[in-house]
């Protein structure tokens, strides 16, 4: 395995270089979004410049040139996550979007009394649209609960399916615990059982390579702005067969094969499942973004990672009255922390002061802080960029604010 070049990473990211309150910037929120790099911002400039044009309407030139960035973009999607074919490749603005295209889509097909499987460490855009979906279509929810150091409890997860059980949606790797979920193994229990799954993909995509056909998945979510690309834009992949079978998620143009007011057709897939004016420039840079990431080696990505996240807990644990939640084996480059009695927004505050940004608060995941009795966390995560020197000045920053906690 070759070793990450990280001074050669970190110059393809000017916003790396910026200063907070007159401090180097130490950026360890990535897990919410990443920085970008140099390519990926180019990419959307050339095309603001260059091609700029309504895809699929048009025959122009320019029309064109967009219609093939975004076709384009979506083979890129499908080789990156190993999907069979660009038609089971939707278009979305994020991963939230895509799982409530099928919490609100595929749900209909469902009938009153069925059943859905969550685990109690979602993110609430993988707990919400199918409390939504729930109450319309008469379905119940069950919560796979966690052990104590916050990898699932499968025994529980195997004891919860029934013959009503249609399907399971489970984070790849948890953006509070960095558990890392068995999914492929989950998904083998689910299809035994005639269910499908639903994998988030949000926190895994930039950092393991993801297959989305070894995992078994039938449907597989992720945003394109935690993986070093730009905003406003993810990936929904779902199985043909049930991208077949299941209604439209909005109506307008580029989704319909005939619209008159006696009857109206829907488009193939994946353009059913995509309304109105695709963001085609995000889509290319979005696959830029995958260029990227792919030139490295993804292995020693998260080798890098994780040998930061090894040397921040060791180091945090020596701080009297540290408490890190989320311990399990194999977890990803994710630490979610509590000091002493701190609230972790006085942590927070203080940590930005010395140029240190973390997140605070319950990271969209209020259900597993009620597990454990609390109501937020500081969290800090790692991308490829981060050294080992950023993890000694956060590490001075936390020695030096502890005693005003
Ligand atoms: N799932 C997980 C596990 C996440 O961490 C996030 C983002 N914090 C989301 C879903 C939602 O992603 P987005 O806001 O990009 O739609």
């Amino acid at each position: 395995m070759s070793t990450l070049d990280v001074a050669a990473v970190r110059a393809d990211f000017p916003s790396l270089e910026r200063t907070v309150h007159g401090k180097p910037m130490i950026y360890l929120d990535n897990a919410a979004t990443t920085q970008t790099p140099r390519a990926v911002v180019d990419s959307i400039v050339g095309h603001y410049y260059g091609h700029k044009a309504n895809v699929h309407r048009g025959v122009h030139c320019l029309s064109q040139e967009a219609t093939a960035a975004m076709e384009a973009a979506r083979e890129r999607a499908r080789a990156f996550i190993g999907a069979e074919s660009t038609s089971e490749i939707v278009f979305t603005r994020g991963t939230t979007e895509a799982i409530n295209l099928v919490a609100s889509s595929l749900c209909q097909l469902f009938r009153p009394g069925d059943n859905i499987i969550l685990t109690v460490m979602e993110h609430h855009s993988n707990i919400v649209p199918w409390q939504i979906a729930a109450r319309r279509n008469g379905l119940e929810i069950k919560v796979v609960p966690i052990l104590p150091d916050g990898s699932l409890d499968l025994d529980a997860y195997r004891a919860l399916f029934d013959a009503r059980t249609r399907l399971v949606a489970v984070a790849h790797v948890s953006n509070v615990l960095g558990t890392v979920n068995p999914v492929a193994e989950m998904a083998a229990e689910a299809h035994h059982h005639g269910a499908m799954i639903l994998v988030d993909g949000a926190q895994a995509v930039a950092h393991t390579k993801v297959d989305v056909r070894a995992i078994g998945a039938d449907f597989y979510a992720f945003s394109s702005h935690k993986m070093y690309g730009p905003n406003g834009i993810g990936i929904l992949y779902g199985r043909r067969e049930h991208l077949e079978a299941m209604p439209p998620y909005q109506g307008g143009g580029e989704m319909i094969g005939h619209v008159s007011f006696a009857g109206t057709t829907w488009a193939d897939l994946p353009y059913k499942f995509e309304a109105g004016t695709p963001d085609f420039v995000d889509a290319a840079a979005f696959s830029t973004a995958v260029d990227f990431l792919e030139e490295k080696d993804i292995a020693a990505v998260a080798a890098h990672e994780n040998a930061l996240t090894a040397y921040a807990t060791e180091e945090m644990m020596k701080i009297d009255g540290m408490r890190i939640f989320g311990t399990a084996p194999g977890k990803a480059a994710v630490i979610s922390f509590l000091l002493g009695n701190a609230h972790h927004y006085d942590t927070g505050v203080l940590l930005d002061q010395l140029g240190v940004e973390v997140r605070t608060g319950h990271h969209c995941a209020q259900p597993l802080m009620e597990t454990f009795g609390i109501e937020g966390t500081v969290r800090l995560s790692f991308a490829m960029y981060n050294t080992f020197a950023e993890v000694d000045a956060f590490l001075a920053a936390l020695r030096r604010i502890a005693p005003m906690l």
